[in-house]
């Protein structure tokens, strides 16, 4: 994953989804593998900030982006989960007076090796220079493990934590009125989500949860904002049914991992979220879930 170049004057483009409402689409071209989406919004008590970028860097591009847009004062970030990409930034955001809404639940599998570990493996994505200054900042002021309104300045923006199916801490973020969503990762522009750090069964049944709220935009955690929302739920369905089909077919029949593996395209060594490693990581995980649901034990 390479950064995202500098726009001239270090901000970044936005897009208007509704009065108030933008979202900063990660670079194009670079569909999933490019910089995460991110989005603000403005309200008569402040900007409400969804997502923080990757690096330092990039909180303050992201922060130069909203003072092109407003002077009003940054009062919440909102994080939709605790993947470097998306709270990185989040130092930044945090010095300029946001308060951090966020699921309490900071565990990502990539943290296993500890939070030094996770730094070192993101210098290496993003860069030092990039990473000068950090500090993590994704520990919530405000904790949401259920659902929660957060009312600001006239609007209203529904928080949710629908499951675990991209990662333990995921939050949708949902405004009702302008019936605009910020879906995380839980959707992504091809329609393969990551489910390593969750779980496929939960993500399907979050993709219900998405559909029931009929939203008329869809912000995806990385790549292009799709037309149709429900075009991109409805992918996004059918590759995880499909993979849940395959993986289910290959434990009845004995196949072990590795052989039911081989029908995938090799995953690409430097590129850990291009779709051949996507589609390779996802399939050893839902193999192990399929494995587990066949013992009778729990998903994993
Ligand atoms: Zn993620």
């Amino acid at each position: 994953m390479a950064l995202a170049t500098d726009a001239p004057g270090g901000v970044l483009p936005v897009r208007e989804l509704a009065p108030g409402v933008y979202a900063v689409p990660g670079d194009t071209g670079r569909g999933v593998e490019g910089r995460p989406n991110a989005g603000f919004v403005v309200t008569e008590g402040g900007v409400v900030v969804i997502d923080a970028l990757a690096s330092p860097r990039q909180g303050e591009q992201l922060l130069r982006t909203i003072r092109g847009i407003t002077d009003r004062p940054v009062s919440w970030l909102v994080l939709t989960h605790h993947h470097p990409d998306h709270h990185f930034g989040a130092v930044v955001l945090r010095k300029a007076g946001a308060r951090v809404v966020a699921h309490p639940d900071t565990r990502v599998l990539a943290a296993e090796g500890g939070e030094d570990a996770l730094i070192a493996d993101w210098v290496r994505v993003v860069g030092l220079d990039a990473m000068r200054g950090f500090e993590f900042a994704n520990t919530p002021d405000r904790k949401v493990t259920g659902s929660d309104t957060l009312r600001v300045g006239g609007r209203t923006i529904v928080l949710t934590h629908p499951g675990q199916g991209h990662s333990a801490g995921d939050l949708l973020v949902w405004l009702p009125r302008e019936r605009v969503l910020f879906a995380g990762d839980v959707l992504v522009e091809d329609g393969v989500s990551m489910v390593v750090d969750g779980n496929s069964s939960e993500l399907l049944r979050v993709l219900g949860t998405v559909e029931g709220l009929g939203p008329a935009v869809v912000v995806p955690g990385h790549g292009a904002i799709p037309d149709r929302p429900s075009t991109l739920v409805r992918r996004t369905r059918e590759y995880l049914t499909a993979l849940q089909g395959e993986m289910r077919a290959a434990v009845e029949r004995g196949v072990p991992m590795r052989r039911a593996l081989a029908a995938l395209p090799p995953a690409d060594s430097t590129r850990p979220v291009s779709l051949n490693s996507r589609r390779r990581r996802n399939a050893a995980r839902v193999y192990v879930e399929e494995e587990r649901k066949y013992m009778g034990l729990d998903s994993p």
